[in-house]
């Protein structure tokens, strides 16, 4: 109840779609395997994760008077294309900083996929060389004192909008959704599968489970190559978080699982085993996935049902993300 008091733009369709996956089933032999579809959750640019976690996010900086959202991101980042979808459909500016997160550059890395859909809203796309790291950013400061320079207002959203206070109430609103799905359905998820990089998505999710308190496993599958530092992130955004919905709650030892195993080494860039679970998804099913995250997180759900690390008399839902957008630019992996 005390999540419907926080202001919220509406900038999904609705509820996203709960989909049977029958031919993977029967493919891997084990449990029931569904999806919910967070790739078709809008209309705005595509979609995704990052749509349903800055309905809060928006609503602060509206609240705020902000005129220009500023984020960060890696050059392929859904993250910012999302930030600079939500701006145009509420009549702010974004300007997105791209930086040099995958050491990976075929043709064209830096003008198809999500920076194009960037470009083409209208987005102040700037490109730098930094690698990934949490320091100071010399860009960031350069962005935002020409924005006050120019009287502007400007909002400043982290990356994957993660370290906001409310970055991970999307997700939580997630599983409030997904419980009304399933008493509609007639069915319950016992297990959910989840990409997890810097982490909101993979917190709300946990949150959504421990405030309805009905046993279901979270497994974040880790797609950063960093699973310590994420395990971490994860952890302080479901504390901070359930601490903003219920201060009284406290959250269980255990309720983060991140598995390390489909990370592939490196953010960013897809190994054989992504490249199988991508090219079994969309062949048994036409259920496209991205190398960078959800190509991993699909490995993932694969080898656990294969394994029976999860029962085979249990209902999964694989949580599709989105970040389908990316594709075009990894056309040299296929
Ligand atoms: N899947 C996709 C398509 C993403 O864009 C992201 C963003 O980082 C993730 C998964 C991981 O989500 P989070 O950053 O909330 O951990």
């Amino acid at each position: 109840d005390k999540l419907r008091t926080f202001p919220k733009e509406r900038f999904l369709f609705g509820p996203s779609p709960v989909q049977r996956l029958p031919r993977l089933t029967a493919h891997l032999g084990g449990a029931q395997v569904w999806a919910k579809r967070e790739d078709c959750n809008s209309g705005l640019a595509f979609g995704g994760n990052k749509v349903r976690k800055l309905e809060y996010v928006v609503a602060d900086a509206l609240l705020q008077d902000a005129d220009t959202l500023v984020s960060i991101g890696g050059v392929q980042s859904n993250h910012t294309r999302a930030v600079t979808a939500c701006a145009a459909a509420t009549g702010l500016k974004a300007v997105t900083l791209q930086e040099a997160w995958v050491p990976y550059s075929p043709p064209l890395y830096d003008k198809t996929g999500n920076i194009l859909l960037s470009r083409l809203m209208g987005g102040d796309v700037r490109l730098n060389s930094e690698g990934f790291h949490i320091g100071p950013k010399a860009s960031l400061d350069v962005a935002i004192r020409e924005l006050h320079e120019k009287g502007a207002k400007p909002y400043w959203i982290p990356a994957g909008a993660s370290l906001h206070p409310l970055g991970a109430l999307g997700f939580v609103d997630f599983v409030v959704e997904l419980a009304e799905q399933e008493t509609a359905l007639g069915l319950f998820f016992d297990t959910i599968v989840v990409c997890s990089v810097t982490g909101s998505s993979h917190a709300g999710i946990v949150v959504g489970a421990v405030l309805e308190g009905k046993g279901r496993k979270i497994i974040g599958i880790d797609a950063s190559g960093k699973p310590k530092n994420t395990k971490e992130q994860v952890t302080n955004i479901a504390r901070n978080t359930l601490a903003l919905l219920d201060p009284a709650a406290s959250l269980p030892e255990n309720a983060v699982v991140l598995d390390e195993r489909f990370h592939a080494g490196i953010y960013g860039i897809p190994d054989e085993q992504t490249k199988a679970a991508m090219r079994l998804g969309a062949q048994l099913e036409a259920f496209i996935t991205d190398p960078v995250y959800e190509g991993k997180s699909l490995a993932g759900l694969i080898h656990l049902v294969q394994s029976r690390e999860i029962s085979p008399t249990s209902k999964v839902l694989y949580v599709h993300l989105g970040g389908q957008p990316a594709l075009n630019a990894y056309s040299d992996q296929f």
